[in-house]
């Protein structure tokens, strides 16, 4: 079969692999614990999916502008604006409006990054963002920190890639999918100082930013001083804070002159974003003391399980070892001390799934081969279950 190469290296999302498998399982009949999601499982608040109803009643249901409508648009600058602690100027038109935050991604990457261009993608990664890389025909470049410093990267880590040259690009994640690691406010700012003084463009993509056990909100690039951002472009949405993963919004915030381009892609493509989606938005991001409650009964919810998972860990599998989560809802678990000799990642989640019954992702999937992910977006009993199940196979 002759296809482009736009598309000669893309790969499905392999974090459905194990998520397949335990579906049919389970449809089988089999008891599964299945903690491979990768969204919240809270409803969306009713406020919000009230404004997206009515504005069907409305008859809000015709073409916006690409980019978004432009209260939506004025709504997450003044939330962008709010949550960063130098309550930095953010202009509206510095926001389009995507169908998720990764369609933000795609724009942003596709738009920014092409042949030559190398983009530095830190270890363990999202599983996506290669692809987009790749789909833009750059080529992603994979750095990894220390294990003990929950594998963010340093300035050191990225000088290293950049003397062979051809860097264009960095992406950041934090709270990271799939580590949880969360990096400070002045780890941040050494990395964009660094991207400044190199002309690289840093994409950071925030959207657990409100996912956070150590606050109300993880630091995000706009908390740093604005003649850093320049470069720098922020990725977001409503997925996860909202509980709206299904809705499909995101957004991404520029310079002007990047958003315009970014609008002019998404009109080429698929224009503006679910109308009435636009409009559910727009309530989650202009209610702020309704969404604020919201947010918080879903974080601490997140926060409290996570705590119950660390103690049923520390408990049952003293020896293994995890990145302590700061912020998402994920734990990233190394297989060192429970995978059988010769096991890669893969091997060991189908043997968990089988002779357990406990569906997770593995870690080959976000670029580690030596570890595993257990998403904590189910119920407290859940948890508590598959960390016994997963103690039973040793
Ligand atoms: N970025 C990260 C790190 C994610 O984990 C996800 C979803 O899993 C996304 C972006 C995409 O979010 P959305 O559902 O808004 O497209």
């Amino acid at each position: 079969m002759e296809l482009s190469p736009n598309i000669a290296a893309l790969q499905p999302s392999a974090t459905m692999v194990v998520a397949n498998r335990a579906k049919e399982l389970a449809a089988a009949g089999k008891d599964i614990v299945e903690l491979t999601v990768g969204e919240p499982d809270f409803d969306t608040p009713a406020f919000v999916a009230e404004a997206g109803i009515q504005a069907i009643r409305d008859g809000r249901t015709r073409y916006t502008p690409a980019a978004g409508i432009n209260p939506l648009r004025a709504a997450v600058a003044n939330d962008l604006q709010r949550l960063s602690t130098r309550s930095v100027e953010v202009d509206p038109q510095g926001v389009v409006v995507s169908a998720g935050a990764k369609q933000a991604l795609f724009n942003v990457i596709f738009s920014l990054f092409g042949p030559g261009d190398r983009v530095i993608v830190p270890v363990p990664y999202w599983t996506t963002y290669p692809e987009l890389i790749q789909i833009a025909r750059a080529e992603p470049v994979f750095v990894k920190g220390p294990e003990e410093n929950s594998y963010k990267i340093s300035v050191d880590d990225l000088e290293a890639v950049a003397a062979r040259g051809g860097v264009k690009g960095l992406m950041i994640n934090s709270p990271s999918n799939p580590s949880g690691a969360v990096y400070s406010t002045s780890e941040l700012q050494a990395i964009a100082e660094w991207a400044a003084e190199r002309k690289v463009w840093l994409v950071s993509d925030e959207i657990y930013r409100r996912i956070y056990f150590r606050g109300k909100v993880a630091p995000g690039v706009l908390d740093l001083p604005s003649e850093l951002l320049e470069r720098v472009v922020v990725v977001d949405g409503a997925s996860k804070a909202f509980a709206m993963t299904g809705w499909r919004l995101g957004f991404s915030y520029s310079s002007k002159a990047v958003a315009s381009k970014l609008s002019a892609l998404q009109s080429q493509t698929t224009s503006n974003v679910s109308t009435p989606t636009q409009y559910a938005a727009l309530a989650a991001y202009q209610r702020e003391d309704e969404a604020d409650r919201e947010v918080e009964r879903m974080r601490a919810a997140f926060e409290n399980r996570k705590n119950v998972l660390a103690a049923e860990l520390k408990s049952r599998l003293p020896d293994v070892s995890y990145v302590e989560p700061e912020g998402a809802f994920y734990f990233f678990i190394n297989t060192k001390n429970l995978a059988r000799p010769g096991e890669n990642s893969l091997d060991f989640c189908e043997r968990l799934l089988v002779d357990a019954n406990v569906a997770v992702v593995p870690g080959a999937a976000f670029g580690d081969d030596s570890y595993f992910r257990l998403s904590f977006a189910s119920p407290e009993s859940a948890l508590v279950e598959a960390v016994r199940r997963i103690a039973a196979t040793r």
